[in-house]
């Protein structure tokens, strides 16, 4: 028996990094699975590696700062697997830039994928979510929600964002079925990461109290407890993950 038997779940930005770990996390653990992101030929990609595997997965072109594309993903979920139970606000951008080097469309862009984004995810949701009762949303924000640093204000603003809004939602569904948490990364081995030189690397992860960079799976298992009924009573939280960075 799998942790997600029975959930149907809609993971953006799933395409690539965490939201491609959690997508295959979840369909090993028996949840349908619909990949959405703005990547088609990696989305499907995906998708063929979770069924190849024996698990239920589509994909669906999703652009989670457009309100339409996000009403069109939740319906292709509800056509293919019957409902939406289950709702991860993965995807996210990240741009350099401080108080004199952030440029309006750097703000913009950010805003919009890590944060409206992640309240539009919600949006169209909230209707399925509602009809499917003991229902999830889990939201992707970062350590850097609660910790700073010089150089990436964009992504610090719209990832503190993300935790309180995570927190209004849960108090907002929580007699109505719909649990809403968060999960704060810190440094995990994705694109988003960057690729750095080798002496670069040995640099950050001295920084690490554990010493090493996170993998995708790191941040899946996370995810899958929130999405699971073992976290029924469990809304308005979160759980860092990031190898003592902020302890
Ligand atoms: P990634 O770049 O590998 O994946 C991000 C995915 O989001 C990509 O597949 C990309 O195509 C997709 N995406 C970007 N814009 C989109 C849009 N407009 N619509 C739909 N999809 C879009 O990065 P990742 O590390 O897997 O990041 C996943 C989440 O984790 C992000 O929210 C990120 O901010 C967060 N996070 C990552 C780290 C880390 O160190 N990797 C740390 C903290 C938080």
């Amino acid at each position: 028996m799998g942790r997600l038997d029975g959930k149907v779940a809609l993971i953006s930005g799933s395409a690539s990094g965490l939201g491609a770990a959690e997508a295959e996390l979840f369909a090993r653990e028996g949840a349908h699975v619909v990949v959405g992101d703005i990547q088609i030929e990696a989305g499907q990609s995906v998708v063929g590696q979770i069924t190849a595997a024996g698990g239920a997965a589509a994909f669906t072109p999703l652009d989670v700062t457009s309100a339409k594309s996000w009403q069109q993903a939740v319906r292709f979920t509800v056509e293919r697997f019957g409902r939406l139970t289950t709702l991860v606000n993965n995807a996210g951008i990240f741009r350099m830039g401080g108080v004199r080097t952030t440029t309006p469309e750097t703000w913009s862009d950010v805003i919009a994928v890590n944060q409206t984004g992640t309240l539009l995810g919600m949006q169209a949701a909230a209707p399925e979510l509602l009809k499917a009762g003991g229902a999830a949303i889990v939201n992707i924000a970062s350590i850097y929600a609660i910790t700073p640093s010089p150089d990436a204000l964009s992504y610090h603003a719209s990832k503190s964002a993300v935790r309180m809004m995570s927190r209004a939602a849960a108090l907002e569904f929580a007699r109505q079925g719909i649990r809403v948490n968060t999960i704060l990364p810190g440094r995990i081995d994705t694109p988003i990461a960057g690729n750095i030189a080798p002496e670069q690397l040995a640099a950050v992860n001295a920084r690490i109290p554990m010493g090493w960079t996170g993998d995708p799976i790191d941040i899946a298992h996370g995810v899958l407890y929130f999405a699971s009924d073992d976290a029924r009573y469990v809304t308005g939280a979160e759980l860092i993950i990031d190898g003592g960075w902020y302890a």
